[in-house]
C-alpha cells in the first residue's frame, strides 16, 4: 500500500492540465447527467489526502460523500478485501454462500442499537437498502403507504426518487414516480417559523396530524426518516421530534425506518446518530461509510419483521458481495482500534469552534445564519447578510475559492446554501485546521 504525504500541495491550476485532457476526454463519452463537483481526476487517495494526476494534493472535506471514513486506502480494507480477491470475487450468495456475509451480519446486530434479535439483508447501495426496507415493511404490516419528511433524502432509483423531497437534480423529468409515498414536516429548527424551541414539539404534532387526516396510520407500513438529514442540508431534527415520531410509528403498529445510509458508521460520533436520543429503529438502513469504499448497504432490524419476506424475495446478484464485505470488515475493524467516534467527536470540536470564530470575526461572519451537524458531519448554513433568505451564490463561491487552495468541500441543502464537511474520520487534526485556514480565506475572497 502506498503511504500518501499528508499535506496539502497545489503544483497547478485546478484543475490542473492533466485534468483537464481527461475532463475533455470524458465529456466525449460520460453521459452529461452524471456530474462531478470538481473535474480534478484522482490517482491516488488516502488519509485526509486526495492526489490528483497534476500531483496536486487536495484536503478531503467530503469522503467521497461520507463513504472513506477509514480513508480511502485503510490498511484493514486492503488486506482483508485482496485477500479476499485473491480467493474469490463472486459466488453469489443466493447460489453459494460464503463467511464473509454472515461475519457482517453478526456486526451489524452487535452494532445497531436495541438489544433485540436482529437479522440483516445486505445489498449494493444505499438506494437498494432503503427500496428494500420499503419492501420488508410493506409484507410485514400489510399495508402500503409510506410516509417521508420534507428535506429527506433516499436515493435515485425510482422508489427512492418518490421518497426524496428535492426536485432538482434528483426527479425533475424523471417521473411518474411511485405511488402511496406522503411527505410530511420536519424540524428544522433553524427555520422553523416559532423558534427552535418549538420546533421539535410543533413539527411533530403537524406531521403526526397529517398522517393521521390524509393518510390514516391504519395505512402505513414505514416512515423513513434520516436521523441527521443530510442532502437536505445536515439538518438535525430538533430534539424531541424523533422520540415523538417513534412513538406514534410504535402505538400504531408501523415500521420505523432509520436512514443511516449518510449518518452511520461513527460519522456523528456514535456508531447510529439515531442513539443520541436513544431512538431504536425497527430497521435500519446502512451504507456509504460501511464498507471503506466499497459498495455495500445493508437493512438491519427486528428479526420477526426481517423475516417477513419469504425465501428468494430479497437479494439480488451481488448483494454482499465478498469483496465488499471484506472491506466492510476491515472497515468495522478500524472504526473500532482507531476509536473512530471519539476522533468524529473531537472533529465536531475542533470544527464548530473554528467556524464560531469566523462567524463573529470575520466582516462577513454575519452570512454564516447557522452552524450545525454532529461528529464529522458539520455544516454551515449560508444567507444574505441580516436576514435568513439562503444564499446558495454565496456556498458555490466559497467552495470554488476553496477548491483552487486545494481543499475539497461541498455543498447541500433544499435551497443549495448549505456548505458541508465531511472530513474522514481519521484525517490529522494539523490537516483539518490547515484546511479550516483555508476556508477562513475564502470569506475573504467573495
Ligand atoms: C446517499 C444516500 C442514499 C442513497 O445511497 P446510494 O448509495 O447513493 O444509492 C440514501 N439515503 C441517504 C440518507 C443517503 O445519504
Amino acid at each position: 500500500m502506498t503511504e500518501i504525504p499528508q499535506e496539502r500541495r497545489v503544483v497547478t491550476a485546478i484543475p490542473g492540465p492533466k485534468s483537464v485532457e481527461l475532463q475533455a476526454r470524458r465529456l466525449e463519452t460520460v453521459a452529461a447527467g452524471v456530474g462531478s463537483t470538481l473535474p480534478v481526476f484522482t490517482a491516488r487517495a488516502g488519509g485526509g489526502i486526495i492526489e490528483d494526476v497534476d500531483g496536486n494534493r487536495l484536503i478531503d472535506l467530503g469522503s467521497g460523500i461520507a463513504v472513506t471514513s477509514v480513508g480511502a486506502s485503510a490498511e484493514a480494507v486492503v488486506r482483508r478485501a485482496s485477500a479476499q480477491l485473491a480467493d474469490f470475487t463472486h459466488t453469489c450468495f443466493m447460489v453459494t454462500p460464503y463467511e464473509g456475509y454472515v461475519e457482517v451480519c453478526e456486526q451489524l446486530a452487535e452494532l445497531t442499537p436495541g438489544d433485540h434479535a436482529k437479522k440483516s439483508a445486505l445489498f449494493n447501495s444505499g438506494a437498494e437498502a432503503v427500496e428494500n426496507a420499503v419492501k420488508i415493511a410493506r409484507i410485514h404490516t400489510k399495508r402500503t403507504a409510506v410516509v417521508v419528511f420534507d428535506h429527506g433524502y433516499h436515493g435515485r432509483t425510482n422508489l427512492t426518487m418518490a421518497l426524496t423531497a428535492k426536485n432538482m437534480p434528483y426527479k425533475q423529468g424523471f417521473g411518474p414516480f411511485a405511488p402511496e409515498v406522503y411527505r410530511v414536516p420536519v424540524a428544522y429548527g433553524y427555520r422553523w417559523p416559532t423558534g427552535a424551541e418549538n420546533a421539535g414539539a410543533e413539527a411533530s404534532a403537524q406531521a403526526i396530524d397529517q398522517i393521521n387526516k390524509q393518510i390514516g396510520a391504519e395505512n402505513v407500513a414505514a416512515i423513513i426518516i434520516e436521523p441527521v438529514l443530510g442532502e437536505g442540508g445536515f439538518i438535525e431534527p430538533a430534539k424531541g421530534f424523533l422520540p415523538a415520531i417513534a412513538q406514534f410509528a410504535k402505538d400504531n403498529g408501523i415500521v420505523f425506518v432509520a436512514d443511516e445510509i449518510q449518518s452511520g458508521f461513527c460519522r456523528t460520533g456514535q456508531w447510529f446518530a439515531c442513539e443520541d436520543e436513544g431512538i431504536v429503529p425497527d430497521l435500519i438502513t446502512t451504507a456509504k461509510g460501511i464498507a471503506g469504499g466499497l459498495p455495500l448497504s445493508a437493512v438491519t432490524g427486528r428479526a420477526e419483521i426481517m423475516d417477513s419476506a419469504h425465501s428468494g424475495g430479497l437479494g439480488g446478484t451481488y448483494g454482499g458481495n465478498p469483496v465488499a464485505c471484506a472491506g466492510a470488515l476491515g472497515a468495522i475493524e478500524t472504526m473500532r482500534e482507531l476509536d473512530l467516534n471519539g476522533k468524529a467527536r473531537r472533529i465536531e470540536e475542533v470544527m464548530k469552534g473554528r467556524l464560531a470564530e469566523m462567524q463573529s470575526k470575520l466582516d462577513n461572519g454575519d452570512i454564516i445564519g447557522d452552524i450545525r451537524g454532529r461528529g464529522a458531519m458539520i455544516a454551515i448554513e449560508l444567507v444574505q447578510s441580516g436576514t435568513k433568505d439562503p444564499d446558495p451564490q454565496a456556498a458555490a463561491a466559497l467552495a470554488k475559492a476553496c477548491h483552487a487552495e486545494g481543499v475539497l468541500v461541498l455543498t447541500c441543502g433544499t435551497y443549495g446554501n448549505v456548505l458541508r464537511f465531511l472530513p474522514p474520520l481519521v484525517i490529522g487534526e494539523d490537516l483539518l485546521n490547515e484546511a479550516l485556514d483555508v476556508i477562513e480565506q475564502a470569506f475573504g475572497r467573495i
